[in-house]
């Protein structure tokens, strides 16, 4: 398990890989969307690290909490609001914890899949997000015996799966939703950037 250090370390460090990864983002948002994903997550992940770096935390769940109000306030938009349910359930979990632990994880981002799917009206197959992030989801809860490296080593590999099947779906949310049939061939954005968040928490605690 990490600590409440480790895990403000974590995010900064998930905040830093999707900043880093802007062009690519952005460049796969063009291809199927409108090409603002990228720029979005930036700016939402900048401000996130300028408020882990001010702020002092006693427990788990607040770094999370503060993660999620400062994409929701910053990013705007449905991805805003989509993103930060999914730290949001990570902080519904870990509510004044000491330490972050494979089940309160798994059972969070199960808690996030749940409130993303009832505020987006999507689900798996649908060429969003949830396609990378329900598969990792359903890894993560059949593996709660496991350490976190484990755990997550395999909760990414089976977001890795997801996004690479999204490829062969038509989105049929967000603005890609537009392209319709030419969706096709291509990943979807956020999915891509759920694995690049799964990836570099799994890189942290390696
Ligand atoms: P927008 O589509 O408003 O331009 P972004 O480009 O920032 O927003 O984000 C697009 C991503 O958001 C998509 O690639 C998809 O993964 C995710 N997304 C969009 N709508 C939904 C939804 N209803 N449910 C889940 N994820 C969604
Ligand atoms: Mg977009
Ligand atoms: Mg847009």
């Amino acid at each position: 398990s990490l600590t409440v250090e480790q895990v403000k370390e974590m995010i900064v460090q998930v905040a830093y890989g999707i900043i880093q990864r802007e062009p690519e983002l952005t460049a796969i948002d063009r291809k199927v969307g409108d090409g603002d994903h990228g720029i979005g997550m930036k700016i939402g992940f900048e401000r996130v690290v300028e408020e882990l770096n001010i702020q002092n935390f006693s427990d788990v769940g607040s770094v999370f909490q503060v993660t999620a109000k400062t994409m929701l306030n910053s990013m705007g938009g449905a991805s805003g609001v989509l993103f930060a349910s999914l730290f949001l359930g990570v902080f519904k979990t870990s509510k004044y914890k000491k330490e972050l632990n494979t089940t309160d994880l798994a059972n969070g981002l199960a808690k996030s899949v749940e409130d993303i799917e009832k505020k987006g009206g999507a689900s798996v197959g649908d060429k969003t997000m949830l396609d990378a992030l329900e598969p990792a989801v359903t890894s993560l809860m059949s593996n709660k015996n496991l350490d976190l490296e484990l755990a997550l080593s395999d909760g990414t590999k089976a977001a890795k799966k997801g996004l690479e099947q999204t490829k062969k779906y038509v989105a049929k949310f967000g603005r890609a939703k537009n392209l319709g049939s030419r969706t096709i061939g291509y990943q979807d954005a956020g999915a891509t950037s759920v694995y690049f968040i799964l990836y570099e928490m799994l890189r942290f605690i390696q």
